[in-house]
């Protein structure tokens, strides 16, 4: 009987579409999915460090595992996977009995060979010597292998690893590694195989994707990249996470522009509002440069719709620099926005070099007033929409109510409206009719 493994994901898209990796890898050695814990041969548990608590929820977990294994007198084989693994690898065997594998980011394909080691060794007595593999040195990202990708109508698509930039804040460097190109001739294959499985859009993924140049190809850029993936048949709507603002070509606007299946919808992360703590984090971008673009990007499309990443209580915000903030934030009126209050992570420069200066009670007053500010512009943006036609690509039945239909605009803002399911994966024209802080509501058009 084939072995059964579960994987748990925390954290972001990438994480996400690393599981979906690791499961194509586990499949393809002939372990089989299980959605039950206890029926489960092998946990990965694939790790993040972006945000504060990252170990701590590790830690509960792998103690969870431990101890219903002494109840049961079976424990499953765990192998840790992710920045966390990456990061912090022998301490984790160190600190918990629990596990057996632990694999960096860049060496997953190592999985399935690692795991049964582990179960070898496991049934010849014991965990004796449990494997750690982080080596990253030996890149062996590309080819990526086959994933299992868990929706049907959407598939991430990697398209570059790691970074380059060491933002003063992030671990993503330290955790990722520098950054490598995936060959286009591999995403375009990748893309149109999910495709043929019946996927309606695609979302490339990269730390920095407006950096890409193909490896295989001189003439690729990222704005090739997009006019070579708009001409696969059967594919509606592609996006991409993330983009740096300091990569956004004339090029790539002209992409954006003209090419149908590129969706009007940019995230284009900001982090500060102010140039002296962009300058103090490594941003390489100013104020003036950010709207500045802004303004270019509106110029060539006025419904683009954007949206970003802010942090409040970067070491050394003062009063003002935050004012800074919130009058960019006015000022480019995003239709969503993930804002976070700044934690010191593991190795980076800011951790090192700049003290944690702002206090927590001012940060969490930072972060209230932001997020009120950024509530009341994405309801305005939303009132807006009434009365308009969208084209919905359905993705689910909605999470609150059984009866009703979830999907998202071009724009990735959230509709709920009634349907029937079989229109899950197909494009809806839906009529805005109400608003929801965080989601719209409509009905179909027939
Ligand atoms: S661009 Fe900066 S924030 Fe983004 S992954 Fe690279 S280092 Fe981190």
């Amino acid at each position: 009987m084939a072995r059964k493994y579960l994987i748990e994901t925390f954290g972001c898209q990438m994480n996400f579409h690393d599981s979906e990796r690791m499961a194509g890898l586990l499949e393809q050695a002939g372990y089989e999915a299980t959605k039950d814990e206890a029926d489960a041969d092998v946990i990965v548990i694939n790790t993040c460090s972006v945000r504060e608590k990252a170990e701590d929820k590790l830690f509960t977990r792998l103690g969870e595992i431990h101890h219903a294994g002494l109840e049961t007198g079976e424990r499953p084989i765990v192998a840790v996977a992710g920045c966390v693994a990456q990061q912090e690898g022998d301490a984790i065997l160190q600190r918990s009995k629990a596990v057996d594998v632990i694999i960096g980011t860049q060496n997953l394909k190592r999985l399935p060979m690692l795991v049964d080691g582990a179960v070898q060794r496991r049934e010849s007595g014991g965990r004796a010597f449990p494997s750690l593999d982080l080596d990253p040195l030996e890149d062996i990202s590309f080819p990526l292998g086959l994933a299992k990708r868990h929706d049907s109508f959407k598939a991430y698509v990697t398209i570059i690893e790691g970074c380059n930039e060491f933002c003063a804040f992030c671990v993503v460097p330290y955790t990722r590694g520098k950054e490598r190109m995936r060959p286009v001739a591999e995403i375009v294959a990748d893309a149109r195989n999910a495709v043929g499985t019946g996927a309606r859009e695609i979302q490339l993924l990269g730390q920095i994707v407006n950096h890409y140049q193909a490896p295989d190809d001189p003439s690729c850029d990222f704005a090739r990249l997009l006019e070579r993936l708009n001409e696969i048949d059967g594919l509606e709507r592609i996006r991409f996470a993330s983009p740096h603002p300091r990569h956004v070509t004339p090029r790539m606007i002209d992409a954006l522009r003209t090419l149908p299946k590129v969706c009007r919808h940019l995230h284009l992360p900001v982090q500060s509002g102010s140039t002296d703590v962009l300058r103090a984090m490594r941003r390489r971008h100013t104020r003036e440069e950010y709207l500045d673009l802004v303004a270019r990007l509106r110029d060539a499309m006025p419904d683009i719709a954007l949206s970003t990443d802010m942090i409040v209580g970067f070491p050394g915000e003062r009063p003002e620099d935050f004012e800074q903030t919130l009058s960019l934030t006015e000022t480019v009126r995003y239709h969503s926005m993930f804002s976070f209050k700044y934690s010191p992570r593991p190795n980076t420069l800011a951790l090192k070099r700049m003290p944690d200066d702002v206090a927590e009670a001012e940060k969490t007053r930072r972060i209230v007033e932001l997020q009120a500010l950024q509530g009341r512009i994405q309801m305005e943006l939303y009132l807006q929409a009434l009365g308009r036609v969208e084209p919905v690509l359905v993705d689910a039945r909605s999470r609150r109510r059984e009866w009703e239909l979830s999907g998202r605009t071009p724009g990735n803002t959230i509709v709920n409206f009634s349907g029937d399911p079989s229109w899950i994966g197909r494009t809806v024209p839906v009529r805005i009719t109400g608003a929801n802080p965080n989601s719209l509501r409509g009905e179909a058009v027939t």
